[in-house]
């Protein structure tokens, strides 16, 4: 047994409960027996996993700095298979007379290795993609081959898009325009004239129907997409009379990204199908239903409908939704449609993950204090002491007032010259002291005052690692939004400190303080206390949607390392791709600067030392060196 852990020693099974990882690792990511964290993209074969230690060393091993970003090929494959598998099995069971043709949105991670396996391994599911713009319409083009796959075009589209998507019709693809503004259509009907081809349309509409989450503007009666059911009216006139309506095949609408409860999207689905029944008695041959986006995945792996979670199953996702679309339509005897959805979120999230190395760490311990202070000490100083002294769990609040009043009394009479910086310094360490011991009275009381609610992480150890928030998860920073963040080794040791984690901008916000937990969130992250000399690593996982193109050059940290992985049957691994990060020249060169310009600059600069004195000839060419390996140099923190 381990000297420092007298009550037992830590267990795997008390780091797979400490950090969630059963519960958001969705069979994925698990501990292996030496206190890793392993990944696996066959959940039901444990031969296939692999440590990410082990592939640390070998991306180390081929000369790539941390941070590092690993795309792990296979999940995305499992995942694609889960959705479809699962959108299969409820149709059989169920008895559904129509098929599943998911459709990938390229936003959600629009890197062409991921759009490109989207594709090749998405054939045998005839899986597609959907485009929102322009340039995704063009990306999707350039790495479609399946003509039996869906291409959803949903966005503004502009007459250079629609010739695009027309000429994508004749060549064979069932490219669909899904139209999203009433003025559209005249567009649309006008170029297939003049093309001679006719269009594929479908039709966004806005439901009544409200989901809860972070991203459900783009749903319900006040979203700015969509047509109303007047406007959808006034569409079916149109090109009826037009002679038209026979292009009418598909109805689609996006409640937003991320719902977690259940209840929204059977609620939608059923609206929904209820419009695309009427489109077909009103004599449209329709034949396709798009049910948008929406799939959350359990971030917090708390499986509620909290907003980092979700209250379903993919299975029961793909049978509520199967269910509610058969029992609707069977009401009117209507024929039962392909079922789109453009799941994104739940195909990329669990595919990439973050691995940074921590670089130093602010550590907050208990200050040693004489019990009995000298005789010159002030008043409000010995006051502050007889707050702490005086501190139990039964007047935590009163403690916490006390402790505030005497320390800003103290502040002020340093301001006011009344005591000196040293003697105001060691009433500050009586104050935190005083901190630490209400946070930890607190943990005994099962209802505690508001005011200290936070208490944990001011008195949190600050872990400085490898990273920024900005460029690898801005949703984090933006939207608040939580990923699952853990140690990736010495998973049998206890965790003893609580941590914040700070980033390498120099921007207040480049913090996460906030983090998964299955009941509540958690103000701090256990974290073991770092060994000198060795390194200290930690992942960020379910990172792979939507935070690799919303990430920005704060600081100008630019793009990580990423490494893509595939993972044998029998767990090896091969890097099948990397991709450098952004050097430094590279992301000057973002903002407009030209490292050539920059380097004569400089070297002038260092001309007119040598001229002034300061520096001799020798030093001008040493410097130049330390000039340019900057310039070629990785954004973060190099070793
Ligand atoms: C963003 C978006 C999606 C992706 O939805 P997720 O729930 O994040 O997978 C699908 N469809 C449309 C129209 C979207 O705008």
């Amino acid at each position: 047994m381990n000297k420092s852990e007298p009550l037992g020693r830590w267990t795997k099974e008390k780091s797979e409960e400490l950090y969630g990882i059963k519960n958001w690792g969705a069979g994925y990511f698990s501990i292996s027996d030496g206190g890793e964290v392993l990944v696996n993209p066959q959940k039901d074969n444990s031969q296939a996993a692999v440590s990410l230690m082990d592939i640390i060393s070998g991306v180390k091993e081929r000369g790539l700095d941390m941070p590092v970003l690993l795309r792990f090929e296979n999940l995305l494959d499992s995942q694609i298979s889960y959705l479809n598998n699962s959108f299969r099995r409820a149709m059989k069971k169920l008895g559904y007379r129509g098929e599943y043709r998911g459709v990938y949105p390229i936003k959600v991670n629009q890197q062409q290795q991921v759009v490109e396996e989207v594709t090749k391994f998405g054939q045998r599911y005839h899986h597609g993609l959907e485009v929102g713009s322009k340039p995704e319409l063009v990306a999707a083009l350039s790495q479609m081959q399946d003509k039996e796959a869906c291409l959803i075009c949903n966005g503004y589209k502009d007459e250079e898009f629609i010739d695009l998507g027309l000429f994508a019709v004749k060549m064979g693809f069932k490219c669909f325009f899904v139209i999203e503004m009433p003025g559209e259509l005249d567009l649309v009907i006008a170029r297939s004239k003049i093309l001679g081809v006719k269009p594929n349309i479908g039709i966004r509409i806005k439901l009544s129907a409200k989901a809860g989450g972070h991203w459900t503007e783009s749903g319900g009666d006040r979203s700015i997409f969509g047509l109303r059911v007047s406007q959808l009216i006034e569409m079916v006139d149109t090109l009826r009379e037009r002679d038209m309506l026979d292009c009418l095949k598909l109805l689609h609408y996006h409640l937003g990204s991320q719902i977690p409860n259940i209840r929204d999207i059977r609620s939608a689905v059923l609206e929904a199908t209820r419009v695309y029944a009427e489109l077909v008695s009103e004599g449209a041959p329709m034949g396709y239903l798009d049910l948008g986006g929406g799939l959350a995945v359990d971030y917090d792996g708390s499986n509620t409908n909290y907003t980092n979670s979700r209250n379903y199953s993919v299975e029961e996702y793909c049978s509520d939704i199967v269910e509610a679309v058969m029992t609707t339509l069977d009401a009117s005897s209507t024929a039962h449609p392909i079922l789109i959805t453009e799941s994104g979120r739940v195909v990329v999230a669990y595919y990439s993950v973050l691995l940074f190395n921590v670089l130093d760490v602010e550590k907050f311990e208990l200050y040693d204090i004489p019990d009995i202070l000298p005789p010159d000490t002030a008043e409000q100083v010995r006051n502050l002491q007889d707050v702490l002294k005086n501190l139990s769990h039964k007047n935590l609040q009163e403690c916490y007032n006390d402790a505030l009043y005497y320390r800003d009394e103290i502040r002020d009479m340093f301001k006011h010259g009344r005591i000196t910086l040293r003697e105001r310094a060691f009433a500050e360490k009586i104050f935190w002291n005083t901190i630490h011991q209400i946070a930890k009275e607190k943990k005994k009381l099962k209802h505690f005052p508001l005011d200290l609610e936070d208490i944990e992480s001011a008195i949190a150890d600050i872990y400085y690692c490898n990273f920024s928030v900005f460029q690898s998860i801005p949703d984090s920073w933006a939207i608040d939004q939580l990923f699952p963040i853990m140690p990736l080794h010495r998973l049998l040791e206890l965790p003893k400190r609580n941590a914040v984690i700070a980033d390498i901008t120099c921007d207040c916000d480049g913090k996460i303080d906030k983090f998964i937990d299955l009941h509540d969130v958690r103000n701090t992250l256990p974290l073991h206390e770092m060994k000198d000399g060795d390194d200290y690593y930690l992942g960020i996982f379910l990172v792979g949607a939507y935070q690799e193109t919303l990430g920005d050059l704060h600081n100008l940290f630019g793009d990580t390392n990423v490494v893509s992985v595939r993972i044998s049957d029998e767990g090896h691994y091969d890097l099948v791709r990397e991709i450098q990060g952004d050097s430094v020249a590279d992301v000057l060169t973002y903002v407009e600067y030209d490292p050539k310009v920059m380097q004569n600059n400089f070297r002038e600069t260092a001309e007119e030392a040598i001229r002034e004195g300061r520096i001799t000839v020798g030093d001008r060419r040493e410097i130049m060196v330390a000039y340019d390996n900057g310039l070629r140099g990785y954004t973060y923190f190099e070793r």
